[in-house]
């Protein structure tokens, strides 16, 4: 056993972040795909059938049409990116002897000036040339690449210029394994009329109650050469590997998302005075952050949808009154709502996309209850959020697509602050960095607990059930009396804060009956408008204390000695706890530990733990209060760890206020302080890069994060079994864990490239395949994703789901018309409990 006072580790953590690193070995970057001027342009004997085929094109499908001569040009030069010069040419030499020969092509060429047409300009007797005269049609294909590609029937394709997904297995857009089969193969004179079967199929099973689907196509752009058919309907979605299946006469493509909502068109809606977003941060850090996070989602156009049962007219004059009441700087559409999605979705991890109709800010509580007037009278559902940050859970998408977002980001005051009983009121902007601030600039003797990235909002952060590090950090724990609006407008307050003259109003949750403060946490009840919160007195002193173990059986061991300390009282504050990946992940990509197949393995975690001067497991924990008190609980654990956890490191640092005094935060130098003694920052971010195997990758993250019972055994047999899991996909266990008295919060961290279709299908996997080890032990999430929220909210079964029934009395009953935040924790209003009652 031994106790240290390490050295400072800021000199390695340098080090490891200046790192460098090689991305340049992956097959086929984004960045080379959207470079290549990808045109697939060859001859086409008949002018007159490319322009039946432009004509029947048309809509998303901008297919070009033009004769080979024509388009030579355009393919040579894209020849040099791409295909090969040869290829192309030995194409049109094929089409035609003398490609060189104008007059070959005018002879051949039929104009459509040759056919009667009607004053529409419409083709009489036309007939079209027989396949096998057609050499080849012309697509280009960039164009129809750059976006999703939508038919009649609203389902949305993705297309792939160059690819045959050909036959066999694969795995399908919802990570699952598939053989993928051709349904039927017939002649197509366009990419458009081979999706339209497709989607056809598809919808024609469905209606006499078949299931079979078509997920995918392939089209060929050579009819002659393809006599049977140039168009493949395929049985199944696919995910495409880059590199996979080149075929430089082919497109594929595969059915995406099927659009549940309808979708408006935005010319209704005269926003064409409306500003956009100005900044949501006055700190230039975060406003960076916020538009780093959110100007790469990965959805490349936003939908404008519509609330569910939500006609466009009503859509647009509901806007037009948000306009009247919040003033039209104040409401968003169109392009603006890329910063009210999901910059972390997993788009196979469900069909819809979470995408608002619009987003609304609100000043202050009148504001919003004249807004809530019209939200009620157009049945418009809303979804709620403070700031919006809660990435890894939704951000600030809505469960439901085309809900109006309701940013509460700019009602941000500090309402009270009350030094000596340690506490503040505050509005929902107001974020973790805001409140630090403004304590620090009036040296107030307080320390907020911070969530480790200070951009989220302290409302949002409490009622989602958030964690800090320091003694406050449990934050629900520390709320006394809340403000909050309800669904038709009324403010009500809670405990002793819905006393109007009580001076007790925020020391204490005490109610005169029922408390119902948790009835507004994780919850559609009501929209939280202000809210007392306890902040941690400042210490005289801080000690920063870790405890390392060095194998992966170990974390038995800290649980049941650290479980026991923190139920005892030697540790009343929160103990961190991690595994050796997670702190890397913190100071490097995978790559740069690893750059080899599969998991990280044994080996090189042993090397890791060595460079990082880490344990298998380490426990971060701090101690503050009065110095010798301090001592005491110090030497209290040195003595229950050197007896029970002998293998065990413990090391700390102590920081004290000068002569005797209260200590400053930002005394406290890295990596002791920061979060850990309050003071925000962005430090934790890079982590969620850690899967990003390119320049232009974007790192992204969920999380499988159940409550579990603090018992060494059980903490064991779960992490084996996580272990499993991530690495049955390929990745490496990345978790971390909250130690309370009596359980843990275990946070499985699901860190992804955001732009590798084939690591968003691995994560949703793990996810599952957490979720399915976790729920068989009786685990549930504490905080879920909007995608996984019906699905942890399925495990509280009791009595035929009793608890649900009775949220929803609730929730009927305080929102009739459904409008607060639907589905948030698998809670529903009755209108919008039928599935389908939540599309169009
Ligand atoms: C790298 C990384 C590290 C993270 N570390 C932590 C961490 O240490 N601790 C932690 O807790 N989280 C952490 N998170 C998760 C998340 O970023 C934070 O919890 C963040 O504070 C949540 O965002 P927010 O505060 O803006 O909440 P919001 O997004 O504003 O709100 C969260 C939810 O609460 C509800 N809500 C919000 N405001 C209201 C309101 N006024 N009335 C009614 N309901 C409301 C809504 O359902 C909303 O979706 C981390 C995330 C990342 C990516």
């Amino acid at each position: 056993m031994q106790s240290t006072q390490p050295e400072n580790m800021t000199d390695q953590s340098t080090a490891q972040w200046n790192r460098s690193v090689n991305e340049n070995d992956y097959m086929f970057s984004q960045e080379e795909r959207s470079s290549r001027n990808w045109v697939l342009i060859v001859a086409i004997t008949v002018a007159v059938t490319a322009v039946i085929v432009g004509g029947a094109v048309g809509g998303g499908l901008g297919a070009s049409l033009a004769n080979c001569r024509q388009n030579l040009g355009a393919s040579l030069s894209s020849c040099q990116n791409d295909l090969s010069r040869r290829s192309v040419e030995s194409q049109c030499e094929n089409a035609s002897p003398t490609t060189t020969n104008d007059s070959l092509f005018t002879a051949t060429a039929t104009s459509s000036a040759a056919f009667e047409t009607t004053t529409a300009g419409l083709l009489v007797n036309y007939t079209v040339e027989p396949p096998s005269k057609v050499f080849n049609v012309t697509i280009d294909c960039d164009a129809l690449a750059t976006s999703m590609q939508v038919t009649q029937a609203q389902e949305k394709f993705s297309v792939y210029c160059g690819v045959d997904f050909g036959t066999g297995s694969r795995v399908d857009r919802n990570g699952n394994d598939v053989v993928l089969a051709d349904i039927v193969r017939f002649t197509s004179y366009s990419m458009q009329d081979c999706l339209e079967a497709c989607s056809q199929y598809t919808g024609k099973s469905q209606l006499w109650g078949v299931s079979n689907s078509c997920g995918s196509v392939n089209f060929q752009v050579s009819m002659a050469n393809n006599p049977t058919g140039n168009c493949w309907l395929k049985n199944s979605t696919v995910i495409h590997s880059p590199g996979a299946g080149r075929c430089d006469r082919c497109i594929s493509a595969t059915k995406d998302f099927v659009i549940s909502q309808g979708v408006y068109d935005d010319t209704i809606i005269n926003m064409a005075a409306v500003p956009g977003l100005p900044p949501a941060y006055a700190d230039s850090t975060y406003q960076t952050a916020h538009e780093d996070v959110f100007s790469t989602p990965l959805t490349e156009t936003i939908e404008l949808v519509l609330p569910p049962g939500v006609s466009q007219d009503d859509f647009a004059q509901a806007i037009e009154k948000a306009v009247g009441v919040l003033g039209k700087d104040a409401v968003f559409t169109g392009d603006d709502l890329k910063y009210y999605i999901d910059p972390y979705d997993i788009p196979e991890a469900g069909t819809v996309k979470n995408i608002p109709s619009a987003a609304v800010c609100p000043s202050s509580v009148e504001d919003l209850q004249e807004f809530l007037k019209v939200a009620n009278e157009y049945k418009i559902a809303v979804w709620t959020f403070s700031r919006g940050k809660n990435l890894g859970y939704g951000g600030p998408a809505p469960r439901v697509p085309g809900c109006i977002a309701l940013d509460l980001h700019r009602m941000n005051k500090v309402v009270e602050v009350n030094e000596k009983f340690g506490y503040v009121v505050v509005e929902p902007g107001v974020t973790f960095g805001d409140l630090y601030t403004f304590c620090a600039e009036r040296k107030l003797k307080l320390w907020p607990s911070v969530a480790s990235l200070g951009w989220g909002s302290v409302v949002g952060n409490t009622l989602d059930r958030g964690m800090g590090f320091i003694p406050t950090a449990v934050h629900h724990e520390n709320i006394a009396g809340m403000e909050v609006v309800l669904a038709n407008g009324d403010v009500v307050r809670t405990g002793q804060y819905s006393m109007t003259t009580s001076p007790s109003a925020h020391l204490t949750k005490l109610t005169f009956g029922p408390t119902i403060d948790g009835l507004f946490l994780q919850s559609n009840l009501g929209i939280v408008t202000k809210m007392g919160i306890f902040l941690t007195p400042q210490p005289q002193s801080y000690m920063s204390c870790s405890f390392d173990m060095p194998e992966f059986d170990d974390i038995a061991a800290i649980v049941d000695v650290f479980g026991e300390m923190r139920r005892n009282g030697t540790l009343p504050a929160m103990v961190y706890v991690f595994h050796l990946n997670e702190w890397a992940a913190l100071f490097g990509k995978r790559s740069e530990w690893w750059k080899g197949e599969g998991p990280i393995p044994e080996w090189r975690t042993k090397e890791m733990q060595k460079e990082l001067d880490i344990g298998n497991w380490t426990v971060k924990f701090g101690l503050y209060g009065p110095t010798t008190v301090i001592q005491a609980q110090y030497a209290e654990v040195l003595q229950v760890v050197t007896e029970k956890a002998p293998t065990g490191r413990l090391q700390y640092s102590l920081f004290s206020g000068e002569e005797a005094g209260l200590l400053e935060a930002t005394s406290v130098p890295q990596p002791h302080g920061g979060i850990r003694v309050g003071v925000p920052s962005m430090w934790s971010i890079p982590m969620v890069n850690f899967y990003n195997v390119r320049e232009d990758s974007i790192g992204a993250h969920g999380a499988y994060s159940p409550i579990v019972p603090l018992e060494g055994k059980v903490l064991l047999g779960w992490v084996k079994a996580a272990k499993e899991v991530y690495e049955s996909q390929g990745f490496d266990l990345l978790c971390d864990f909250f130690m309370h008295e009596r359980y843990a919060v275990f946070v499985c961290m699901l860190c992804f490239d955001k732009t590798d279709a084939e690591q968003r299908v691995g994560v949703e996997k793990i996810f599952q395949g957490l979720f399915k080890e976790g729920s068989a032990r009786g685990f549930a999430k504490y905080r879920a994703h909007i995608k996984h929220m019906d699905q942890n909210a399925e495990l509280f079964d009791f009595n035929n789901h009793a608890y649900r029934r009775f949220v929803e009395t609730l929730k009927d009953a305080l929102d009739p018309n459904g409008i607060l935040s639907p589905g948030k924790m698998g809670i529903w209003p009755a209108r919008l409990r039928n599935p389908e009652a939540r599309t169009v």
